[in-house]
């Protein structure tokens, strides 16, 4: 229902302005002076893998990664994913693909997941949501995550009835090309500004990869549209480039919102221009060949 609502919202801010969209966002593609870019799958490759895993209590890696695995195989988040998967390693291979039956599953926009997996509740998600469902945060839980945040990993909490247990470590490497082409935009007198769901740590690790200065984390999808107005406020013509449903309502506020191919449908619905190979350097070519044709009509 979140995600329909999201769609809703993506469309009716987008109507009023569908007839003129081709003409402007591509009268705008010369202008660019900012762009915003979304981290997981738009400057990361996307596919993020279990790298590590802390227990906080004597349980058994399978019987941990059994419960973690069932509400989150409801999930469609590529950390959902790569979890499940990482899972599957505990599992003799005929079972591989069953999960104990969940019931009560929520899924929480940015956050996380939770659901009673064999009369029991189990969180799994950020910081934000254990601290929103009243689970404590140890030390020793709180020292590791720093650590994987150092590493611009991402560190997600799992708590069985209301006590935190372990703490898995995810790592979702930076594009090759990523780096190269912050500098170029930059060279180009084009700001650059990094806006995620994730943590301020990872965040900031994987800006200062990428050459990013500017970071705004853990926000929501409608706090990424709110960045996105907020610069235009400052009077700047922004780009947003992103593939994600928490990244639509910031394509649509955009002046040009540029959606990576591979990105999920309704991203790519919402923006204006795709990135049809999931290439990040054709930001780079979208913006030069509009200047150049620009400057051919002016
Ligand atoms: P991004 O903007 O980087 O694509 P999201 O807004 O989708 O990130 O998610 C923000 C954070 O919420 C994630 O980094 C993670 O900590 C948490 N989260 C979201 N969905 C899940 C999930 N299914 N399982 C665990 N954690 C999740
Ligand atoms: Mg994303």
């Amino acid at each position: 229902s979140q995600i329909v609502r999201l769609v809703e919202s993506a469309q009716m801010a987008k109507a009023p302005v569908q007839k003129f969209a081709d003409r402007i966002s591509k009268f705008f593609v010369p202008l660019v002076e900012c762009i915003v870019f979304d981290k997981t799958g738009t400057l990361t490759i996307g596919k993020p893998m279990v790298v590590e895993t802390r227990l906080l209590k004597s349980m058994a890696l399978r019987e941990f990664y059994e419960m973690v695995a069932a509400v989150e195989v409801n999930s469609e988040h590529p950390l959902a994913k790569a979890i499940v998967e990482y899972a599957k390693k505990f599992r003799e291979e005929e079972e591989s693909n069953v999960w104990p039956e969940v019931k009560q599953f929520e899924s929480i926009t940015g956050q996380g997941v939770m659901a009673v997996v064999r009369n029991r509740e189990v969180i799994v998600g950020n910081k934000r949501l254990m601290l929103k469902k009243n689970v404590a945060i140890p030390v020793s839980a709180e020292n590791f995550l720093e650590e994987t945040e150092g590493f611009a990993q991402t560190g997600i909490l799992v708590s069985i009835d209301h006590e935190l247990v372990g703490v898995v470590a995810i790592s979702d490497p930076v594009k090759p090309a990523a780096q190269e082409v912050i500098s170029i935009l930059t060279s180009m007198q084009i700001k650059s500004i990094l806006v995620t769901g994730d943590n301020w740590g990872t965040a900031h690790a994987v800006a200062k990869e990428v050459g990013i200065g500017t970071v705004i984390a853990e926000a929501k999808p409608e706090v990424k549209a709110e960045k996105v107005k907020d610069l235009q406020a400052l009077n700047f013509v922004v780009a947003m480039v992103g593939d994600g449903i928490n990244d639509s309502p910031a394509l649509v506020a955009a002046d040009i919102g540029m959606a990576i191919g591979a990105g999920t449908d309704i991203a790519i619905e919402a923006a204006d221009i795709v990135l049809m190979k999931s290439n990040l350097e054709d930001v780079i070519t979208a913006i030069d060949l509009s200047r150049y044709t620009f400057r051919r009509i002016c």
